[in-house]
């Protein structure tokens, strides 16, 4: 039996700043890849047919899969279907069923954080890699819907989301994988959410995922501002994503799905100051969506890992900021902010910021709502920004000795009762 193994942060991880500056996260330059590794061809070549479950462990011949007709799953997703053996530190299941389009050319976008990032393909054959720090084993789509579609309300899956990567083939592929789980499971009992690839999508697109039952569309917008994005996802690293698309998608998203049903994904630790994401939280919020959040992580293998994890002091003021602009009706412009971009008054009273740190939702992970509350994500992606021992978004409700070591982070002492 395995389980999500415990990643710690890799000893350059630590910074002595107590946030990710600019000027130091730089990502390093993609390296060229030999002919014979690139657009997956060695899978190709070798046409290895798949059989039933792939357990990636970078094996030497990686079978010929691809989507629609598979699909690839977290770790967590797959031990809480029951197609892979495991267990997780802190919780019994995961309460999304996040699935990911996958083919033997990889991902054919360069973001530097990403374990999926094409450079990899030098190394890696796409079922091989790692993201957000954990495998994700590949599985017939038919074999998900068969054990979902026989009792979908009592699943433990709140929501299932379907990401899209950047391939020729993404937006057909999302339709077909769509459809395939909306014409046998009730989408009320278990809504789709979409987490989308703007670059290659138009508006129609979106109209078609809203129109085949999807309920959330969500733009993994991922860095917090222009400059950020294209050092990270753009010209900065051959990659082929432009702020502007990502933002006329989002908005798209915003005209056809409505209200609390668009969001962004926003990665925290990049080299933005605290000020710059949370005023990014409210110009979502404003639009009438919600942002979802990760803490940065150097994932192995990514043209990012040589820098900082996100300190976690920057992480939970972000954090708890986020939650107050996106679930307390605090606004930005209510909060303070020193020379460095730092948060130093949340804008409410202390008593009250008091209750909501120890109610522990603010430092859950952040993500697509499930069955319990508005607040709680069923997207709880354990361990996907951090290890267990140091853990940046609780996939689980923090406990006493959790919001202890939180208060700490924060720097705002224990209340004595
Ligand atoms: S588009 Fe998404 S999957 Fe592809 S490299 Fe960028 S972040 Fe990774």
């Amino acid at each position: 039996m395995g389980c999500i193994d415990n990643k710690t942060t890799p000893a350059n991880g630590s910074s002595d700043r107590d946030f990710n500056a600019f000027d130091v996260m730089e990502p390093r330059l993609p390296l060229r890849t030999p002919v014979d590794r690139r657009n997956g061809r060695n899978v190709k070549d070798n046409d290895i047919p798949p059989e039933g479950v792939y357990l990636p462990n970078n094996n030497f011949l990686a079978p010929h899969m691809q989507s629609p007709e598979y699909v690839q799953l977290s770790t967590a997703a797959a031990i809480t279907l029951g197609v892979m053996g495991g267990r997780m530190y802190g919780c019994e299941c995961t309460r999304c069923l996040n699935l990911l389009l996958t083919y033997p050319e990889g991902c054919r976008a360069n973001c530097a954080y990403c374990g999926l990032a094409r450079h990899r393909e030098a190394d890696r054959d796409y079922a091989d890699r790692n993201f957000i720090r954990v495998d994700w084993p590949a599985v017939p789509m038919a074999e998900i819907v068969d054990i979902v579609a026989k009792d979908p309300h009592a699943s433990q899956f709140h929501r299932m989301c379907i990401s899209m990567i950047t391939h020729p083939r993404s937006e057909e592929d999302t339709f077909t994988v769509l459809k395939q789980w909306t014409d046998r499971i009730d989408p009320e009992a278990i809504p789709v959410s979409i987490l989308s690839n703007p670059t290659t999508m138009t508006r129609a697109d979106v109209q078609k995922t809203r129109d085949l039952g999807a309920d959330i569309f969500t733009v993994a917008l991922d860095a917090a501002t222009p400059e950020i994005f294209d050092r990270t996802r753009g010209k900065g690293v051959q990659s082929p994503h432009k702020w502007s698309k990502y933002w006329e998608i989002l908005e798209d998203a915003r005209d056809i799905f409505g209200p609390q049903k668009f969001g962004a994904h926003i990665i925290v630790g990049m080299g933005e100051t605290e000020y710059e994401v949370l005023d990014l939280v409210q110009k979502l919020v404003d639009l009438g969506g919600h942002s979802h959040m990760f803490c940065f992580f150097p994932e192995q293998g990514s043209l990012m890992d040589h820098l900082p994890a996100t300190p976690r002091d920057q992480w939970r003021r972000v954090q708890l900021a986020r939650y107050l602009i996106d679930y307390r009706d605090v606004r930005v412009e209510q909060m303070r902010f020193d020379e460095l971009g730092r948060v130093v008054d949340y804008g409410i009273p202390e008593h009250e910021l008091s209750s909501i740190i120890d109610e522990g939702i603010a430092f859950r992970t952040s993500g697509c709502p499930g069955k319990f509350r508005d607040d709680i994500s069923a997207c709880d992606r354990p361990y996907g920004d951090s290890p267990p021992s140091d853990i940046a978004s609780y996939p689980f409700q923090p406990k006493k000795k959790d919001l202890k070591k939180i208060r700490r982070e924060l720097d705002i002492p224990v209340r004595v009762e």
